[in-house]
């Protein structure tokens, strides 16, 4: 059984469907992130590219091809929300804050960080015992 869950941008007019587990559930303090999402630390919820698929509102999809890094943002050109973002590994990553703002401010079994990635890059300390790489 494949488990499905959605998101939608703070405007509604754009929704993205999510199949199956996310392969990686964690922090990432790398600087792409950071200046990529404009946020301290990313939480990331990662899927294969063909997992994740906007199932409403295509056509007021802007995707922001980073300039010079293999990255994208994907966002509602009515309320400017980013439903998602790429990296250069073609996975999408959606945020635990906006996955969590979409289902009830809850994240399933299996979604919560296992892990702090790039820790040593990070711009802000976090005081939690989840392994930090
Ligand atoms: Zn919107
Ligand atoms: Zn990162």
């Amino acid at each position: 059984m494949t488990k499905t869950h959605k998101v939608h941008c703070d405007c509604n007019a754009v929704t993205a469907t999510m199949e199956g587990q996310p392969k990686v559930h964690a922090f990432c303090h790398c600087a792409d992130c950071r200046e990529l999402l404009q946020v301290p630390y990313h939480s990331v919820l990662a899927w294969d590219s063909e997992q994740v698929n906007i199932t409403k509102g295509k056509g007021k999809v802007v995707e922001f091809q980073h300039p010079h890094k293999r990255m994208t943002r994907i966002f509602c050109q009515l309320c400017g929300d980013i439903l998602y973002n790429t990296n250069a590994a073609g996975w999408k990553l959606v945020s635990q804050l906006m996955f969590m703002k979409c289902n009830d401010n809850n994240l399933p079994e299996g979604y919560q960080s296992n892990a702090h990635f790039f820790y040593d890059r990070r711009i802000v300390d976090i005081d939690d015992p989840l392994p930090k790489k």
